[in-house]
C-alpha cells in the first residue's frame, strides 16, 4: 500500500502564526482567553485548552486585565477598542491577508464607496471586517442574493462602488460578481483579497484525485474548507472520506486500497496528520512509504 499526500495541505500560514502566538502567551501566563473558538479544529483546540485557554463568546465575559487572543480571522475594531478600554492585553492573530482585507474595505469606506463584500455574513471574518466600514455596505455570498440586494434593486446607479471578498471565496465567483457589478455602478473599485492558500489546497486535492484509490480528508467537521477539500475529491470521482482523528479511521475502508491519499484543511495541526500516517502504517502493518506528491 502506498500513501501520497496533498502537497500544499494542512495549517495554512495565518492559522500557524496565530497558534504560535498563542502558545507563546500560554508557557508566559495562563489563562488566556479565545474570544471565538481559535481554530476550526476540536482536537487543537482542547489541546490549547489544556494549556490553559478559555474559549469565551463575548469581549465582555473578558476579565479586565486579563489577556485576549484575537483569533487569524480578525475581529471588529470596536471589540478591540472594548478591550483595550478595561487593559485586557490584546494578543492579536488576525491574519496579515484578513487585516489587508479589512484596510481595503475601510479605505474605499472612506473615499465614499458603498462597500460590496463577497463572503457569508455570519462567518467571524465578515463580521470583523464589516466593523471597519464607516459608511453603508453590502453583503452577498452569491450572484442571486447580489440580484436580490438593494444595490440592484435601486432605480438608480450607484456612484462609488467597492468590492472586497472573504479570503476564502473563490476567484471565478469574485470575477462573476464583477462582472455583474459593473452594471449598476458609475465607477467600479475591485480589490481580490482572497488567499492563495485555500485556492492551492483545493488544486493539490483536484491533483491528487486522480492519482489515488481513495481519498482521507482530515479536519474538524466545523471547517468550512474542509469540507469544501472533501467535496472537491467527491466531484473528481475519488472515493472520500472526511474524519477530524486517526480513531474514526475504517480499517476495512483503508485495506481495501492500494494507493491512499491525504489531505488536511487549513485548520488540521501537523500532529493530527501524523497520527494518521501511523494509524494506516499499523493497520496495513508497513514501514510507512508517505510521499508528498
Ligand atoms: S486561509 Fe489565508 S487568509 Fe485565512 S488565515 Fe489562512 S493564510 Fe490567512
Amino acid at each position: 500500500m502506498k500513501v501520497l499526500v496533498a502537497a500544499p495541505t494542512g495549517l495554512c500560514f495565518g492559522v500557524k502564526r496565530a497558534i504560535g502566538f498563542v502558545e507563546k502567551a500560554l508557557t508566559q501566563a495562563a489563562p488566556v482567553y479565545a474570544l471565538g473558538s481559535p481554530i476550526h479544529n476540536p482536537q487543537e483546540v482542547e489541546r490549547l485548552q489544556k494549556m490553559g485557554l478559555c474559549v469565551v463568546q463575548s469581549e465582555m465575559e473578558i476579565p479586565a486585565g486579563a489577556a485576549a487572543f484575537i483569533r487569524a480571522h480578525g475581529a471588529a475594531p470596536g471589540v478591540l477598542e472594548n478591550l483595550r478600554k478595561r487593559n485586557v492585553n490584546v494578543i492579536d492573530g488576525t491574519c496579515p491577508f484578513v487585516r489587508a482585507a479589512q484596510d481595503h474595505a475601510r479605505e474605499l469606506s472612506e473615499a465614499g464607496y458603498h462597500v460590496l463584500i463577497l463572503g457569508n455574513e455570519k462567518h467571524p471574518e465578515i463580521i470583523g471586517m464589516r466593523g471597519y466600514v464607516r459608511g453603508p455596505s453590502t453583503v452577498i455570498s452569491t450572484i442571486p442574493s447580489l440580484f436580490s440586494s438593494t444595490i440592484f434593486k435601486s432605480s438608480v446607479k450607484i456612484h462609488k462602488l467597492g468590492l472586497v471578498s472573504q479570503t476564502t471565496q473563490e476567484e471565478s465567483l469574485l470575477a462573476e460578481v464583477a462582472k455583474a457589478a459593473l452594471g449598476v455602478a458609475d465607477e467600479l473599485r475591485i480589490y481580490n483579497t482572497i488567499c492563495r492558500a485555500t485556492i492551492e489546497r483545493q488544486q493539490a486535492v483536484r491533483r491528487l484525485a486522480s492519482a489515488v484509490d481513495g481519498m482521507i480528508v482530515i479536519g474538524g467537521h466545523n471547517s468550512a474548507n474542509t469540507g469544501k477539500l472533501c467535496r472537491i475529491a467527491r466531484d473528481s470521482n475519488c472515493d472520500a472520506v472526511w474524519i477530524e482523528h486517526a480513531g474514526q479511521l475504517d480499517r476495512r475502508w483503508v485495506l481495501e486500497k492500494r494507493v491512499i491519499g491525504i489531505a488536511a484543511g487549513a485548520s488540521t495541526p501537523d500532529w493530527l496528520i501524523e497520527q494518521l500516517h501511523n494509524a494506516i502504517d499499523n493497520i496495513a502493518g508497513r514501514q510507512g512509504d508517505v510521499r508528498n506528491e
